[in-house]
């Protein structure tokens, strides 16, 4: 079983486990292994990260660039839904096309095969509540079962969609009756929808592999901030506890199933906003998400994705002062783009220019040329190994972020306590966001408890936990 609770921080993890309010939890790290610093991806945004976890690549080969994109070939921007007002500026009916069919049908790129894809052409039996990335082999047909879902499947959700074997999906897909309801993946109950789901399919034994997504942290934190998941966190752990006790308790369970438990990003206070279309504006044609002219005529599209953003240069002659315009956005720690065979990160007063290479290697083996003011990330060589406490695998994660063919041309990275509202105007000032390179955003816990093989690694990442289930399945 792979557990996904979306936004849980190591220090929340380890405090919730330390006042005994995640008893499940506590027992799994007891039994098991706990690694606080596993690394997400950039922008650390649920998106791009939940696509990581569930194929193992960066985007720079599952192609899923954030939460807000701009579609250079369909010359629109996808937003898969940042704030419901954010989802009403671009339409509720295509926003919820994009999340529920086009993430996995199309955006994701077909060759970046999914656990569910691998683990069903290996004849595994397999199964996923509600979460982003649902793509396998299994044919699915909307559910026509409630009021609510009769009313989505009228208005947008009417094609089937290729699953694990068993799916479901806030209600609108759903193999089979549970009895359970997500009232269509509201915040508050979606956790209990997927703990309800998953006793029922421990109880009936009707998965080798299950992905139990655990998405209400995320919401809470959002609203509450990190230190807020001192609550949160024991409702995720009481939907695990319902899976235990339908296996037959801690004990059988943990004998009948290894277990996974990763979060895709964290999270960090947001103290203020920054507005990248108020910075932008007079200085730049920009592309709105409901520009009636042909898409020609603008010269840049804006993408914030929470302590992140993309912007992408739809006129290459004006992408240096695009970069310059950024770099003098009070609120923004690293401005990142391509330069040739390089690529750059300003902020700090400084440049350093880094590309694949053998001059270095980061903690998770990879080789770099790096070149300029490691002031910039705050890094240090060790010998030849380059590191960076505050900025955890910034070099590798910034190149995978550039080298996706649809991220932005430019991307930001957020200052301490600073979020880009969405194009709803939305932000969460006094609650937690993330999406940035820096640690606090980027850091993870990652449990593993009962899965065969070592568990050795310098830098873990979000991208190891597919090749840690593919490895105990004995796949490839
Ligand atoms: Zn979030």
């Amino acid at each position: 079983m792979l557990a996904v609770i979306d936004g849980a921080t190591p220090a929340m993890v380890a405090r919730t486990v330390a006042a005994g309010r995640a008893p499940t939890l506590a027992a799994l790290i007891e039994r098991g292994t706990f690694i606080s610093d596993a690394v997400s991806v950039f922008p650390s945004v649920t998106p791009v990260c939940a696509a990581s976890i569930a194929t193992g690549y960066a985007q720079d080969r599952h192609h899923i660039p954030g939460m807000n994109w701009y579609h250079r070939d369909e010359r629109r921007y996808v937003e898969y839904g940042s704030s419901f007002r954010a989802s009403l500026r671009f339409g509720l009916a295509r926003q919820l096309t994009d999340l529920i069919y086009n993430m996995n049908g199309e955006h994701l790129a077909a060759e970046a095969l999914t656990l569910f894809e691998q683990l069903d052409d290996a004849e595994l039996r397999t199964a996923g509540t509600t979460y982003l990335m649902y793509r396998g082999r299994y044919p699915h047909e909307p559910a026509r079962e409630t009021l609510l879902t009769r009313i989505a499947a009228r208005s947008v959700v009417r094609r089937p969609v290729l699953g694990p074997r068993e799916l479901f999906y806030a209600d609108i897909f759903a193999s089979r009756a549970t009895g359970c309801y997500g009232t269509l993946g509201l915040p508050g109950v979606r956790d209990r929808h997927a703990g309800c789901v998953g006793a029922y399919l421990v109880n009936h034994d009707l998965f080798d592999f299950l992905l139990l997504s655990l998405p209400d942290n995320d919401n809470h934190s959002h609203r509450n901030g990190p230190e807020g998941q001192i609550d949160s966190l024991p409702e995720a752990d009481r939907q695990l506890a319902m899976l235990f006790t339908a296996g037959g308790g801690t004990d059988r369970f943990l004998a009948d199933h290894a277990v996974i438990v990763v979060a895709d990003h964290a999270h960090t206070l947001v103290e203020r906003s920054i507005s990248l279309v108020s910075h932008f504006t007079g200085h730049f044609d920009i592309r709105l998400p409901t520009d009636l002219r042909p898409p020609g005529e603008a010269e840049i599209a804006l993408c914030p994705n929470s302590r992140a953003a993309m912007i992408y240069a739809l006129e290459p002659r004006i992408l240096a002062a695009t970069i310059d315009r950024a770099r003098c956005l009070d609120g923004v720690e690293h401005v990142i783009w391509r330069d040739g065979a390089d690529a750059v990160i300003a902020g700090n007063g400084g440049e350093l220019r880094f590309a694949p290479g053998a001059g270095a290697r980061d903690p998770r083996g990879r080789g770099w040329d790096v070149h300029g003011d490691l002031g910039v990330l705050d890094a240090r060589l060790d010998g030849s190994v380059f590191h960076s406490e505050l900025y955890p695998d910034a070099l590798g994660r910034a190149w995978d972020a550039l080298g996706c063919p649809t991220s932005g041309d430019v991307l930001l990275s957020a200052a301490g306590g600073c979020e880009f509202t969405d194009w709803g105007g939305a932000s969460h000032i006094g609650g937690g966001s993330h999406g940035s390179l820096a640690a606090g955003d980027s850091l993870v816990p990652l449990i593993c408890c009962g899965v065969a093989g070592g568990l050795e690694r310098d830098q873990w990442s979000i991208k190891d936990v597919t090749p840690l289930v593919a490895r105990h399945f004995a796949l490839g």
